[in-house]
């Protein structure tokens, strides 16, 4: 694969360039591409025109979008090596959410996720994270310095099977010298890999971390998400309260909610008992049902009551779904060969 410029921090630009070129080199091409935010280096007319045509910015293209009548937009966009990730742009008012993939499926295997069933394909680079960023503020014509924009690192895969990458990739994301967005913007969520939460905490960069609860007892987690078995529920809340909090910072936890199985008030209180000694805040999902999913979502007012039960011990929101439409909602990623809704 050819080299690409997306994914470079400023010391590897200048090791791709070589000792031929002055060291400013480096910087001006970092600045373009992450700063400016131009896709292609051609029109950069400061760059000497060899070096304009040397490399490849490398942002992913667009292979397919789909729009969903609440104003998301499913991307899906095509790497390097053929292969297809997705991106789902969300705006709301004057702010926006960019929900991006960390890897092309996902080895996790939890019951009620869509990206579940097409198992690992590979992980992303860092370029390739921060690509989905760029290429979507192209598309949508997002201004050169964009302060309203949110990041979740909640699209396909595990994050935190893919830590080095994905650290990386927040490192180009929040640089002040690029595309400067505030870590207090970005969220990773994680399914709880206990030793990656724990080497995550040590990054003196890092987004704010969400971890998939989605259980109120260590039997119900197993059943719903296997990798349970491998790193207990009471561990993982251990490792919760050990984790360095910045001083603007809460833990956010979510928890789908799926009809019949962790629905119920006696769920709602053991959540509660589960988080009472955490600065955390939930955040409550109706399952987003999809094909092979063999699970249901719970009525309107089920959610609400088991929300009004935590609420009293802590901050509670319903996350609204978005995209439904067009299967860009939360656990509905699954590459379009397989959903093929069009
Ligand atoms: N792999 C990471 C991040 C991607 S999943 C993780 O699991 O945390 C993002 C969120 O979507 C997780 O909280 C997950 O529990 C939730 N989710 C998965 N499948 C879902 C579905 N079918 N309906 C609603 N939420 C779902
Ligand atoms: Fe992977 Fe997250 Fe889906 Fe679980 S919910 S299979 S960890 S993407």
């Amino acid at each position: 694969m050819p080299q690409v410029i997306v994914g470079m921090e400023v010391a590897d630009i200048a090791a791709a360039l070589g000792p031929r070129h002055p060291r400013f080199r480096a910087r001006q091409i970092y600045e373009a591409v992450y700063r400016q935010r131009v896709t292609d280096l051609h029109g950069v007319s400061t760059l000497p025109k060899p070096l304009r045509e040397a490399f490849p910015v490398g942002i992913p293209e667009v292979e397919r979008e789909f729009d969903s009548a609440d104003g998301t937009k499913r991307y899906l966009l095509k790497l390097a090596d053929g292969k297809t990730v997705e991106t789902v742009w969300m705006p709301e008012g004057d702010r926006s959410t960019v929900c991006i993939s960390s890897q092309v499926g996902c080895p996790v295997d939890c019951k009620f996720c869509l990206t579940a069933l097409m198992g690992l394909e590979r992980s992303l680079t860092a370029g390739e994270i921060v690509g989905q960023v760029l290429r979507v503020a192209a598309d949508r014509g997002l201004e050169a310095k964009v302060d309203r924009l949110n990041i979740v690192m909640m699209g396909q895969g595990e994050p935190l099977l893919n830590l080095g990458n994905v650290i990386k990739a927040t490192r180009l994301l929040t640089d002040p010298q690029g595309m400067a967005i505030s870590p207090r913007r970005i969220t990773l969520s994680t399914s709880g890999i206990i030793p990656k939460i724990q080497e995550l905490a040590r990054e003196p960069v890092r987004p704010k971390l969400a971890i998939s609860l989605n259980a109120s007892t260590e039997d119900q987690r197993r059943a719903l998400m296997p990798i349970t078995r491998k790193y207990h529920l009471n561990d993982l809340l251990e490792a919760c309260r050990r984790y360095p909090l910045r001083p603007w910072e809460k833990l956010s936890f979510e928890y789908v909610l799926l009809k019949g199985v962790n629905d119920t008030d006696a769920d709602a209180r053991r959540v509660v008992k589960l988080l009472s000694r955490l600065n955390a805040k939930v955040n409550l999902i109706a399952l987003n049902p999809g094909p092979g999913i063999p699970f249901e979502t719970p009525d309107p007012a089920r959610v609400i009551a088991f929300q009004a039960i935590v609420r009293r011990a802590l901050p509670c929101f319903i996350r609204k779904p978005r995209g439904l439409d067009v299967y860009a909602a939360c656990g509905q990623l699954k590459r379009m060969e397989l959903v093929d809704i069009h």
